[in-house]
């Protein structure tokens, strides 16, 4: 590394790969930064993709440089200083604790903030103002891992590291498009498959995905049938006794009810309802069953459903029932979405949980909070507070009347997106704080923040392996552009919070936040800034880094699992088995609806194409949206190659030209989820999607919803039909 070399991580995905900045000098002279993968970062090993490699292409575009007001939608957005925007935010949070109360005000981040910036949130939202609705787009992305851990283990927390991905004999990838999706995890797992023929890829996906294409054994299971599939493997290990019955007995509870369901899923009927072959089913149990060590990943297929928590728990159920868990190469994986999705769960950024692995409804949990930041006891909620699509229905209700949008735009990310417009058009004051301007979400808003962002601010972020990077600032921020932390502390300041907000740096913020996560399962106190930056990443978990004295400058080497001694974080040390029927989607196709729509991202994009949609060299790799279909339907509905099909659900349509592929099943149909109105007429798939959720992860399910298709050329007939063939699905 050159002296002028700054360390930092990726601000894309959850893989976190390290980053270094090295300055460089320009034709004309000017200087800049050019992007390189930092081969000493754990994680990543000097890889990136290339959403990593293009970052600094996009960074100068479409920048928010000054805060922007009106009083009301249907004015222009004016230049006012940040002094009266700030006065501005306490006094109407302050009109409004007094008119109403405290619930009536909400605020949705993302797993873009820093750790800084998640904690410095909690301590205002649910701290000083005393409400728990604060929820971040990781509701949208994983929050059904959150609570499948929590319930299975007693803990949230992924217990595999990506020292995994080069250990197991057995991947068994569910519900995620990795190849796509997590490129660095991918070619690590991919490496080492190439090169160890022993070593089972199995992929469970209804498209035939570049992950699938990978894979030993493709798994196209019909959306929904997820749960079928995992208690037909369960079903099978039993059959073949290839079950760990000493780890069973000695460390888990609830293996009498999962055997009872198992028994109800015998490999004909499941490979039915799945849409697979009983043979593909069986081999996938004899892979699983012949392995010494099975790592499962997966991430939104599974997460973005109804029954999201029961899935995930179904799969880990596997785990138990094998014990695989807590040694090399083996365990229920988590792939996080959002750069820092995993330091928000850390810091408390979700509805009901508050920092340090920590939940709203345990009153020790509250009170640890209130004594630690100085606030009278019985002050902090005990009430969950409302996630983003409660907060729509507040908007709806008028209950909601301060809402405040911090680095994610929902108005291309939240399901059933019409009614999501149309309940924002109501809110009485929305604050929307983002790097970028316009976005689809800034439309809707009275008061936009100009936020630095990634390159401009100084702060941690986690990636899915718990590894903590230092994400460190090179540039000077654009205009006058401010660090979320310090926006939510200005206002905690000019509320009369001077005490708790009296930070001068992010590094203060961070000292302070680990001191809430001392012998809490998420222990980092040993890390902060000053270490971070010495000696590189730090991985929580690891006992020989938090046995060091703070000042010991333990460097980051190896991967750290946990659960190794099989010991979990429930009650009585035992790791919980579920017992789950599959319930299938929440909205199933039906003669009206015939076909089952789904959706996914796209290789070189990310976040609403709010950075991605400037690279011209990833807008040349994903030129415009498409719609995939099996030939058997286009053939139905009379499609060609190209052609535009309108897709209608109960609640909105769109429209994509037609990509025929034998690579989605007949039934299902898929488009791609970054095009918000501002990057392609008519083509937002979440005007499609429905908000039905997990009843206990409240994740939605975005992954599906049932949908008729029509080729535009057919419109302007289409009311003379009452029963056309072109609603028909070749399968259905
Ligand atoms: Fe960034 Fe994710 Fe690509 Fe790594 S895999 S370079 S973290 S987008």
């Amino acid at each position: 590394m050159t002296l002028d070399c700054v360390k930092t991580v990726c601000p894309y995905c959850g893989v976190g790969c390290g980053l270094e900045a090295v300055p460089t000098t320009q034709k004309d002279g000017t200087s800049g930064w050019k992007i390189r993968g930092d081969r000493a970062h754990p994680s990543s090993q000097g890889m990136v993709c290339v959403k990593g490699a293009t970052v600094m292409d996009a960074i100068h575009t479409n920048r928010l440089l000054q805060p922007l007001y009106r009083a009301t939608l249907d004015q222009p957005l004016q230049p006012i200083s940040w002094d009266a925007a700030l006065n501005l935010i306490a006094e109407r949070i302050h009109t409004t604790q007094q008119n109403y109360d405290r619930d009536a005000i909400a605020m949705y981040g993302s797993g873009q903030f820093q750790t800084e910036d998640y904690y410095v949130a909690q301590k205002l939202i649910k701290g000083c103002l005393g409400t728990n609705n604060f929820d971040a787009n990781s509701r949208l992305c994983m929050s059904s891992a959150v609570s499948g851990y929590i319930q299975s283990f007693g803990s949230d927390g992924p217990p595999c590291c990506y020292d995994d991905l080069e250990q197991t004999d057995c991947a068994f990838l569910i519900g995620t498009n990795t190849a796509e999706c997590h490129p660095i995890i991918f070619n690590r797992l991919r490496k080492h498959h190439k090169a160890n023929p022993h070593v089972k890829l199995i992929v469970v996906d209804p498209r035939r995905t570049p992950t699938a294409e990978a894979a030993d054994l493709h798994l196209a299971i019909r959306p929904g049938t997820d749960i079928d599939l995992l208690n037909g493997i369960g079903c099978l290990l039993l059959q073949q006794e290839a079950v760990d019955i000493s780890f069973v007995q000695q460390h888990t509870n609830g293996f009498e009810n999962y055997i009872e369901v198992l028994r109800h899923y015998t490999p004909t009927a499941v490979a039915q309802r799945c849409g697979i072959d009983e043979a593909d089913l069986r081999l996938a149990a004899q892979y699983w069953a012949a392995s010494h060590a099975v790592l499962s990943l997966w991430s939104m297929g599974m997460n973005q459903s109804s029954e999201g928590t029961a899935k995930v728990r179904s799969l880990i159920d596997l785990h138990l029932l094998t014990g695989m868990i807590g040694k090399p190469g083996a365990g229920p994986f988590s792939l996080t979405g959002q750069p820092n999705a995993m330091g928000g769960r850390e810091a408390g950024g979700l509805a009901h949980l508050l920092p340090g692995y920590r939940s709203v409804k345990n009153a020790n949990h509250r009170r640890e909070l209130e004594q630690f930041w100085n606030l009278p006891a019985g002050h902090l909620s005990a009430q969950v507070g409302r996630t983003i699509c409660d907060t729509i229905e507040g908007l709806e209700t008028g209950d909601i009347r301060f809402l405040w949008i911090a680095a994610t735009n929902p108005v291309v990310s939240l399901p059933d997106l019409d009614r999501v417009k149309a309940a924002l058009e109501r809110s009485p004051f929305t604050v929307y704080q983002d790097a970028y301007y316009p976005t689809e979400t800034s439309q809707f808003a009275h008061l936009l923040l100009p936020a630095a962002q990634w390159s401009e601010k100084t702060g941690c972020m986690t990636n899915s392996e718990r590894v903590v990077t230092l994400s460190q600032a090179f540039q000077e921020p654009m205009g006058e552009a401010r660090s979320d932390w310090s926006i939510f502390a200005e206002v905690g300041r000019r509320l009369g919070f001077g005490h708790q907000f009296a930070f001068e740096t992010s590094a203060d913020v961070f000292a302070e936040f680990v001191q809430l996560t001392r012998d809490r399962p998420c222990d980092m106190a040993h890390i902060n800034h000053a270490r971070l930056q010495a000696v590189g990443p730090q991985q929580w978990g690891k006992p020989e880094i938090q046995a060091s004295s703070p000042s010991g400058a333990t460097p980051a080497s190896g991967s750290a699992r946990l659960y190794t001694n099989h010991h979990f974080a429930t009650a009585d040390g035992r790791a919980n088995f579920g017992a789950f029927h599959s319930r299938g989607l929440a909205e199933p196709p039906n003669p009206d609806y015939p076909f089952v729509f789904t959706n996914g991202r796209l290789y070189g994009h990310w976040h609403t194409q709010t950075r991605t949609g400037h690279i011209e060299k990833i807008r040349q790799m994903h030129p415009q949206p498409f719609l995939e279909i099996h030939p058997r339907d286009a053939a139905t509905l009379g499609v060609e190659q190209g052609d535009i099909v309108e897709v209608r659900s109960r609640r909105g349509s769109a429209q994509f030209p037609a990509k025929i592929t034998r690579g989605i099943a007949p039934g299902t149909v898929f488009a791609p989820m970054h095009w918000g109105f501002l990057w392609a007429d008519h083509a937002e798939i979440n005007v499609l999607t429905h908000p039905t959720s997990c009843p206990d992860s409240r994740q939605p399910e975005l992954k599906a919803c049932a949908v008729q298709l029509i080729p535009v050329a057919q419109l302007p007939s289409l009311e003379c039909i009452e029963s056309p063939k072109a609603m028909t699905a070749s399968n259905s």
